[in-house]
């Protein structure tokens, strides 16, 4: 397991990029930052995602400034609904590409910007080079409840026979445990659902606080995912608002983007 990771900038774009993916030339990966962009208050950032405050004008203007800075300006972007499920999908050569409603995504194909949106909750890119399958999970808690990553990577795993050890994984920058208070039904929840949430919960003073982090980091060991390419970027997107939006902070707000693509 290792958490080495860079914050680059290219045509004044800032993105974070995991040091063990650079490795692969044929794959390109990022996980945005807010900083620049042409977005307005109350965002002044460059916000990736569609949402009552901010113009769509400016969302597109964004997204190329953001694609253009990692040279897939050309790639077909898939940027699913996001409900908070468990659910994924696999994008093939003939997949309808409008109104893709998932969580998870995943293709051999290339030239596609598998993408997902988020301010708090975790992304998680996925790469297994023998077979070049790349992927991509949405998490935020009941992404994680409902285990999603391993419901995604199960779901490669068994149609292309590959193995879970040879999996790279990148975690980007999500809520982390020091801001991350639930109450009492959540926790239930959790406990109910998952045994091995126990260790991921502190109790500080009157607040619960949970470590979603430490839940997928259990979730990709019990698929036997090799500790080795299991990496992560350790920020808390609530406690740096120099670099990400977060719901918790800030209420409605601008989204980051993540992405990883093939070429
Ligand atoms: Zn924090």
């Amino acid at each position: 397991m290792t958490g080495s990771y860079k914050l680059l900038e290219k045509n004044n774009i800032h993105y974070f990029s995991i040091t063990q993916f650079e490795k692969f030339p044929t794959i390109i990966h990022a996980f945005s930052t807010k900083r620049t962009g042409v977005s307005n208050l109350p965002f002044e950032a460059l916000n990736l995602g569609y949402c009552n405050q901010d113009s769509r004008e400016n969302v597109i203007a964004n997204r190329n400034l953001f694609f253009t800075a990692l040279s897939v300006e050309n790639f077909k972007l898939i940027s699913p609904v996001q409900q908070h499920s468990d659910s994924f999908c696999e994008i093939e050569e003939n997949t309808p590409l409008d109104n893709i409603t998932a969580d998870g995504l995943f293709t051999l194909q290339k030239e596609f910007i598998l993408s997902i949106q988020t301010a708090d909750c975790f992304p998680i890119i996925i790469y297994e080079p023998s077979a070049e399958i790349i992927g991509i999970v949405h998490a935020g808690w009941k992404g994680v409840l409902n285990e999603i990553i391993i419901k995604t990577i199960t779901a490669i795993t068994d149609k292309y026979n590959v193995k879970p050890k040879n999996l790279m994984i990148g975690i980007g920058p999500g809520i982390q445990q020091c801001c991350y208070e639930i109450k009492e039904d959540v926790l239930e929840l959790f406990e109910k659902q998952l045994p091995y949430a126990k260790k991921c919960i502190r109790y500080e003073y009157n607040k619960i606080k949970l470590d979603l982090l430490h839940l997928l980091l259990f979730q990709l060991w019990s698929l036997r995912v090799s500790h080795n390419t299991i990496n992560y970027i350790k920020l808390c997107t609530h406690c740096n608002s120099r670099y990400f939006f977060s719901f918790r902070r800030e209420g409605p707000t601008g989204r980051l983007m993540s992405i990883i693509c093939k070429r």
